[in-house]
């Protein structure tokens, strides 16, 4: 992971990004640790889905899923006020994926998410 100073230059973008066909995310340093956990696991929720989830995925559903994982991380860690932000969301597909998610069963959240073996 390729860590870069936060400025007024990258603020804009993506607190994590990935690049190519490889997961090379990029991580800002100065972000809140909430916010920093957050972008992490969204992130890496993406790389692992790249791995092990169909490639066809709707947006809300990839989308969905790293927001799920990255609720996920922030209840565990504590950052409940982040947590609170995150399941307030409304936009899609980032909002309206979540919510989506969170309403499935374990069960067929898998059944929907993961590669055919
Ligand atoms: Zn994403």
């Amino acid at each position: 992971m390729l860590a870069v100073p936060l400025t007024s230059a990258n603020r804009h973008i993506t607190p994590m990004h990935a690049v190519g066909v490889e997961f090379a995310p990029t991580l800002l340093f100065g972000l809140p640790p909430e916010l920093t956990y957050e972008a992490a696991a969204h992130e890496y929720a993406h790389a692992w889905a790249a791995e092990n989830c169909r490639p066809d995925l709707p947006p809300d559903l990839r989308e969905g899923f790293a927001q799920w994982v990255a609720a996920d991380v922030l209840r565990s860690k504590g950052f409940l006020g982040a947590l609170e932000k995150l399941e307030a969301r409304t936009d899609s597909p980032y909002g309206t994926g979540y919510r989506r998610l969170r309403s499935m069963q374990r069960a067929r959240l898998w059944a929907a998410i993961r590669k055919e073996e």
